[in-house]
């Protein structure tokens, strides 16, 4: 199932509406797809309201609006020896903030301050009950679904700053969508950046150091995770940088395709 969250046209005239829905119909052509409204959120029992439109008349938002979004770094092989240093022994792990979330073709903005600006293509997990302490034999229980993310980087902020904070954070750092596929089995999944069409990052959640089921375990061991926080996983070898005028391309296998502009403040 893909749960989506979107502004669709009132039907009073007023100003849009948003609202969750599960989209419908087959492949990823919005022009042959639906979207049923669901009442309330999706962290729940889904109830439906009976209200559909066609995936095209309405705008997708980001699918969940984390309280916060933990991310893995250097959590493939082949990523860690492109960045330099060793392999870590245990997750990496820093946030960005929720000011920093958008979604499917809202622009990435890139600083004025910053010459240096990455993508990293990751498989997101997103948390479907509030959890802490979860075993990683029982980690896909707290586990609504899963969406695409860049965990877009400001390179030269990150290094000059010595830790990650600023280089992670700007706002419009984190496209996540177009929506959660809830029923996908991510233990060999490919993960994908391309820019303009072009393939930079081409990876598989196979080679992912840390698993999907020990990451949640490693996080919730110290941090309460709430309904709708994402998890970004960590990047694949092939980050590289954007420039203004790019369309930035994120593609799950099974979700996606994500794609943002980018532009300049
Ligand atoms: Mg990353």
């Amino acid at each position: 199932m893909r749960i989506a969250r979107y502004a669709a046209p009132a039907t009073t005239g007023g100003p849009a509406e948003v609202s969750f829905g599960v989209v419908e119909g087959a492949g990823n052509d919005p022009s042959s797809l639906e979207v049923a409204e669901v009442a309330g959120h999706p962290f729940a029992p889904l109830t439906f309201t009976g209200v559909r439109h066609p995936l095209s008349s309405v705008r997708l938002l980001a699918p969940v609006l984390p309280s916060k979004v933990v991310c893995i770094g250097k959590n493939y092989a082949d990523h860690v020896v492109e960045m330099g240093g060793p392999v870590p022994q245990s997750p990496v792990v820093f946030l960005k903030p929720s000011t920093s979330v958008i979604g499917p073709g809202d622009p990435i903005v890139l600083p004025r301050n910053s010459s240096h600006v990455d993508h990293e293509a990751e498989l997101g997990i997103v948390i479907g009950r509030l959890c802490r302490e979860v075993p990683a034999a029982k980690a896909l229980e707290v586990v609504l679904g899963y969406t695409c993310g860049n965990d877009v980087t400001a390179r030269d902020h990150q290094q000059a700053d010595g830790q990650w904070t600023r280089g992670k954070s700007h706002d419009s750092f984190c496209p996540l969508g177009p929506w959660v596929e809830t029923d996908l089995d991510v233990s060999d999944v490919g993960v994908q950046c391309a820019v303009d069409g072009e393939v930079r990052q081409n990876g598989r959640t196979a080679q992912l150091i840390h698993d999907v089921p020990t990451i949640i375990e490693w996080v919730t061991a110290f941090m309460t995770l709430l309904p709708g926080d994402v998890i970004l996983t960590g990047t694949p070898a092939g980050v590289g940088p954007l420039v203004p005028g790019n369309a930035v391309t994120v593609l799950v296998e099974g979700i996606g395709p994500l794609t943002n502009p980018v532009v300049r403040r």
